[in-house]
């Protein structure tokens, strides 16, 4: 009885030490592609406002320095240097810098860098095959391959988690562009698959999926006032989303406190891909 006792006490202080670091970042290092704008620059600022060493990229190369110049200023432990996503030889520098720079283990790999390509939302007809390669590279082969790259440092971290960028419109049909959507509803597969076959090297992998949020990427299509109208009328919370209300379910998913979740792709959307007919709209 009495080593019972002490076994359950033991349990009971390791339980406590856990709950110390459940809400933190403290220790871990991430990768985010496309840290530079809108979403992901949220999720970069979140990551290392939580205690993380964050490593990023992106295309523009004078921007990536003043994102770098404003965080170093801000206090985080951010790095990066310039990659195109939609480049397989790239990705594979990438993946080399990061894991010479974190010592081969990675805690984090945030698949943010996306496109909607030139004309989003144009008639499945008339999309062209250079279309279909440049959307179907940038979001989902680069995050595909990027995870595959990952695997043995995130598995070395002892405690990897791995986050798309999906949409919505992975989910259920938007005036976005059938290719755009094919590609996120490919990564809310890849997310299960993925949680499945590497659950057994502690490795969690989820999907965050947002409705329209405000960035550059959306700039052009919320900058129609009917466009904008038509999207806010049809969320239940009745208006757009900032990124900070995405960075902060990315975040959440790579900490400790969400240990038990993976395969699982969770819409952030101000309750769009729930609202059913209402007569009249509120
Ligand atoms: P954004 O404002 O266009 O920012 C994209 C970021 O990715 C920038 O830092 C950009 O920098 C970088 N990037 C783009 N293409 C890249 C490439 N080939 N290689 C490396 N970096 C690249 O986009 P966002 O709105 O923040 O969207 C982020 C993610 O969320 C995307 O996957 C998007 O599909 C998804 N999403 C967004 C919304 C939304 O409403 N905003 C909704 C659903 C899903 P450079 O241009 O300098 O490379």
């Amino acid at each position: 009885m009495a080593q019972e006792g002490n076994g359950t006490a033991s349990r009971c202080s390791s339980r406590n030490s856990d709950n110390e670091n459940r809400w933190s970042l403290q220790g871990m290092n991430a990768l985010v592609t496309g840290g530079t704008k809108g979403i992901g620059r949220a999720i970069v600022e979140e990551l290392a406002g939580l205690g993380a060493t964050v490593y990023t990229c992106s295309r523009n190369e004078a921007e990536l320095n003043e994102c770098l110049k404003d965080w170093k200023s801000k206090g985080f432990h951010v790095a990066g240097s310039t990659c195109d996503v939609s480049s397989r030889l790239e990705r594979e520098k990438l993946m080399l810098t990061v894991s010479s720079l974190f010592d081969s283990k990675l805690n984090i790999l945030i698949n943010n860098a996306g496109t909607l390509g030139t004309n989003s939302g144009k008639p499945t007809v008339d999309y062209t095959a250079e279309d279909f390669s440049f959307i179907m590279t940038t979001n989902f082969e680069s995050a595909y391959h990027l995870s595959q790259l990952a695997h043995p440092f995130l598995k070395a971290s002892g405690t990897g988690s791995i986050v798309f960028l999906s949409s919505v419109c992975g989910v259920v049909s938007l005036s976005v562009g059938s290719i755009y959507a094919a590609t996120k509803g490919a990564m809310n597969q890849l997310t299960k698959n993925l949680a499945c076959e590497w659950a057994k090297d502690n490795i969690r992998s989820n999907s965050v999926a947002p409705y329209f949020i405000y960035s550059p990427l959306t700039g052009p299509l919320l900058g129609n006032e009917e466009f904008h109208e038509e999207a806010v009328a049809r969320t239940p919370l009745g208006r757009i989303g900032e990124p900070k209300e995405v960075s902060s379910l990315v975040a959440f998913l790579c900490l400790p406190a969400a240990s038990y979740i993976t395969g699982q792709t969770i819409c952030v959307d101000g309750g769009f891909t729930v609202n059913g007919f209402s007569f009249p709209r509120a």
